[in-house]
């Protein structure tokens, strides 16, 4: 089944205690993408870059099979680029630089051919960019949204149009009390299931995720990392797993969400692991169920 998924093309630069990087491939829909491309195809990716991003990216969006004609390319514009600095404790995160660039006036194109995909994935930009998307797509069968605080505090009415239109909103603790104005992130997900979308998907970092439907709460673990280089995209990498399995199977039953889940966890697992993109860059198929199976295994128990 086929995934579209629009969002940021950028170049980072990025600094955690382990290592540095300067303008390496990143974004919100390269990271959604990347991990969606080992579960499915096609994935078609939607975003815009400027005339100096590298050939070096397209050609590994390529070798992922990865469709880049909604990419847009402003030849005398330049690429969207973010910088960040992770403190010692990899949850603090200082962003030095955001420089819009193209993005600035980026204006979503849904070409006539991905109209129709099933699976919509809206990367974490503006809420009326968002719905700019849906109002070009024809019938998706689900549509998943990650937003952030930014768009929460500065932008909310036109967040709250947006989850009107959507099936599955995924955002980290601290973003979903803030939405919902209720510190307890069990009542935090019933409120913003009121606001539009059936499912609620709650990141807490390295604490795992919370799934919540009208019958369910899922708790899935998070998996015991020792190495940690980079979690930069590591939410994104999370919604393409995400994505890219529910497209695979095509299986929305709630059994398949919380697989979806341990997936989406799996390959923000990986992300992390490297600086940027690489992480994501050359993994097996083999190695993600392997992966899939230890997550299991790290909260299951005898009853006696
Ligand atoms: P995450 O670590 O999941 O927050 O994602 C980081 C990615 O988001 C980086 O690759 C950035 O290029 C991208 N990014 C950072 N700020 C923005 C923004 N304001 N709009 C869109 N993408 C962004």
């Amino acid at each position: 089944m086929s995934v579209l998924v629009v969002g940021s093309v950028a170049l980072d630069t990025i600094e955690t205690p382990f290592g540095a990087v300067e303008n390496v491939l990143g974004g919100s829909a390269t990271y959604i993408a990347v991990a969606a491309s080992y579960f499915t195809s096609p994935i078609r990716l939607v975003g815009v870059v400027g005339g100096d991003f590298p050939q070096q990216g397209i050609s590994f969006l390529e070798d992922r099979h990865i469709d880049l004609t909604g990419l847009q390319v402003i030849k005398d514009g330049k690429t969207f680029r973010w910088s960040g600095r992770y403190h010692y404790d990899l949850n603090e995160r200082d962003t030095l630089s955001t420089e819009l660039n193209v993005f600035e006036k980026f204006e979503p194109k849904i070409l006539e051919k991905n109209r129709k995909s099933r699976y919509v994935c809206l990367g974490n930009i503006d809420p009326i960019l968002q719905r700019k998307v849906l109002d070009q797509t024809e019938n998706p069968r689900v549509i998943i949204c990650d937003t952030m605080n930014y768009w929460i505090e500065r932008k909310s009415r036109d967040l709250l149009e947006t989850l009107k239109l959507i099936n599955v909103v995924i955002l980290n603790d601290s973003e979903a009390r803030l939405l919902s104005k209720e510190p307890n992130l069990i009542k935090a997900a019933r409120v913003i299931r009121a606001m539009g979308p059936s499912i609620v998907i709650i990141k807490k970092g390295e604490h795992g995720a919370l799934l919540l439907t009208e019958q369910v709460v899922f708790s899935a673990p998070a998996y015991p990392m020792e190495n940690i280089f980079d979690p930069t995209g590591a939410g994104d990498a999370f919604a393409g797993g995400f994505a890219g399995w529910l497209a695979r199977t095509d299986d929305i039953t709630e059994e398949n969400l919380k697989r979806a889940v341990i997936y989406g966890s799996t390959l923000a697992s990986f992300c992390v692991e490297k600086f940027g993109v690489e992480g994501l860059s050359d993994l097996t198929y083999l190695q993600i169920q392997d992966r899939f199976r230890e997550f299991r295994e790290l909260s299951r128990f005898e009853e006696d």
